[in-house]
């Protein structure tokens, strides 16, 4: 193990408490503001890119909810954070490619990016012999570019439409179908974006009444979501710091 592993610099730990301090005050006025019991509404670290010695100083300060959105990297952080003896609620929110399914499935509590019959297929597989079930939200597109990822609202499309990705997912034994993640699209206003989806989250409940969670709003625009809904926020830079890579 490297020194990833080690107890956080104490200026870390105050950076990242001082980070948390303003998330949390800012989702309290998200909710205040929308009217919403602030227990709705989940806040998910994500992670990436940051060490397991900061997961590790996050679970200290009561953060039971981190994100992930590569399969190499969550496995190794997730593997040192457990050996450290501290087992988070961990979310993988990226894109997923199938052969990744296996690996995933065995750190990952949730897997909001469903996007398509052939990734849920694969989940299938993958959780068959699972303890718990795998929680699961469809990624849906907002845009409906189905070039960007994300299932296809109002599609029929076999392979890619909302309502057969969601189906795939609710027929597998070894998931359960909790809800939808989006992203808002690149020059969308979020406002729009977000009045968008939770007009396509109103659609999908109506038809699956158990999929109540929406996983939308990132460190720049998570009060809007909340505005329009969201129960589960995944919070990177506001929290941690800027990242040095985009990704
Ligand atoms: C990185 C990432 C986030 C967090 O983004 P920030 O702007 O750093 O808060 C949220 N959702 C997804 C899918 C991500 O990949």
């Amino acid at each position: 193990m490297t020194d990833s592993s080690a107890t956080v610099r104490p200026d870390r730990h105050a950076e990242l408490a001082g980070g948390l301090a303003q998330v949390r005050s800012r989702i309290d006025d998200a909710c205040a503001q929308a009217g919403r019991d602030r227990a709705e509404v989940t806040m998910i670290a994500v992670t990436k890119t940051y060490p397991a010695s900061d997961v590790l100083a996050l679970a200290g300060l009561g953060v039971t909810d981190m994100g992930e959105n590569r399969d190499q990297e969550a496995a190794g952080k997730a593997a040192e954070v457990a050996a450290a003896g501290v087992r988070p609620r961990w979310h993988f929110i990226g894109q997923l490619q199938r052969n990744k399914a296996r690996s995933v499935v065995r750190y990952a509590d949730v897997v909001h990016s469903v996007d398509s019959v052939r990734l849920a297929r694969a989940l299938a597989t993958a959780t068959a012999d699972r303890q718990e079930p795998l929680d699961a939200l469809v990624q849906v597109s907002i845009d409906g570019d189905a070039a960007r990822g994300g299932a296809l609202p109002g599609s029929a499309d076999p392979a890619a439409g909302l309502e057969p990705v969601a189906e795939a997912v609710a027929d597998a034994p070894g998931m359960r179908l909790v809800g939808l993640m989006a992203v808002a699209p690149l020059g969308w206003e979020p406002e729009r974006a977000f009045a968008r989806l939770a007009e396509i989250a109103d659609a999908f409940r109506a038809v699956h009444p158990g999929a109540t969670a929406l996983s939308a709003g990132m460190s720049g625009d998570f009060e809007i979501a909340i505005r329009y809904g969201a129960t589960h926020v995944r919070v990177g830079s506001a929290l941690l710091g800027m990242r040095p890579t985009l990704r």
